[in-house]
């Protein structure tokens, strides 16, 4: 393995800023920005321009065939949502290397999905888990460990395990929350077997501290570089990342549905997956596909019970 000394115009004082600011490995560094690496780990932009040049020949960085593409997919790992109908809508559960938004209005279940794959992540990879552990960026303090409890025991674990593999960060404003964010690749690096993130919500800080017209351009590039950070956090570690969304009333819709995702372009461009969620009749909910690579549009059927997310 090439370790950071090993690149040329990298001396043991430069290894040890790059360390310090979480870019100790040649992936992280190969894909980071010249201004990113400038700021975060205090060195020149020059130097910096440089160090990741360097990376990116050590990790031979450039055209793929399609053959390396499919080789890579394989790599995919899936995480069952608990619901047969909806992992089958999705392509057989959330997605690593992927971003999946869930959107709907509230009480639609957004967060009870959050907490279920906070567990099933954690399942052997022959019951729909990746024997893996999960960061749980919670912005509304809405995460409940006694649903955790709730969920475990429905799927017969031990809970003070499950409880243990679960990372919280609570987040205080959108800044901690990108901060928050990018400490997940030291978590990484310290050794913990990180296969889900979940931020619940994604939006929530941003939408109430960025209010006008003239503060959405700034929004839009903070969260453009948060949801670049996530998205390399589920390249480089393979990775899934669980997103949930807001949504916003449209009054004036005559056609199509009368609520939308909020987040604009630059959200809708990030998520892979994009799944819209609605109340049905008797406690029932419906998640809807609305955007994916690969798989038809189409609409399933899901309860919520106290055992967590099934059909
Ligand atoms: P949001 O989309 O706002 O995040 P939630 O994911 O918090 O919505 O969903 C809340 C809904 O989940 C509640 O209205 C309730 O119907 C259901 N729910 C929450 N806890 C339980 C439980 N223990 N058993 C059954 N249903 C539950």
């Amino acid at each position: 393995m090439v370790e950071l000394e090993d690149l040329p115009s990298v001396g043991e004082k430069t290894a040890q800023k790059l360390r310090d600011a979480g870019f100790a490995d040649m992936m992280r560094l190969a894909t980071a920005t010249a201004k990113e690496l400038a700021v975060k780990a205090e060195i020149g932009e020059g130097v910096a321009e440089k160090v990741i040049e360097a990376a990116r020949k050590a990790e031979s960085i450039d055209f793929e065939t399609a053959y390396d593409v499919m080789e890579r997919r394989r790599d995919v790992g899936r995480i069952t949502v608990g619901s047969e109908a909806f992992n089958e809508l999705i392509g057989g559960g959330i997605e690593t290397q992927s971003i999946t938004e869930v959107f709907g209005e509230f009480g639609s279940g957004k967060s009870q999905i959050s907490h279920e794959l906070a567990v099933t992540v954690q399942l052997p990879r022959d019951l729909g888990g990746l024997d893996g552990e999960c960061v749980f960026i919670d912005t509304e303090n809405t995460f409940r460990p006694e649903r955790i409890e709730q969920i475990s025991d429905g799927f017969e674990l031990d809970h003070e395990e499950v409880l243990q593999k679960i990372h919280i960060a609570r987040a205080f404003n959108s800044a901690h929350q990108i901060l928050m964010a990018d400490k997940i690749n030291e978590l990484i690096q310290s050794g913990s077997n990180i296969k889900l993130v979940i931020v619940d919500s994604l939006m929530a800080h941003f939408r109430a501290e960025y209010v006008g017209r003239e503060s959405l351009a700034t929004r839009q590039q903070k969260l453009n570089q948060h949801l670049h950070a996530l998205q390399n956090i589920a390249n480089t570690y393979n990775v899934a990342v669980f997103i949930t969304n807001q949504v916003q009333a449209r009054p004036d819709a005559f056609f199509g549905s009368p609520t939308k995702a909020i987040g604009g372009h630059v959200l809708g461009h990030a998520s892979t997956y994009r799944i819209w969620l609605k109340k049905g009749l008797a406690g029932k909910r419906i998640a809807r596909l609305v955007d994916s690579p690969h798989l038809p549009e189409g609409e399933c059927v899901f309860k919520i019970t106290s055992d967590g997310i099934v059909d």
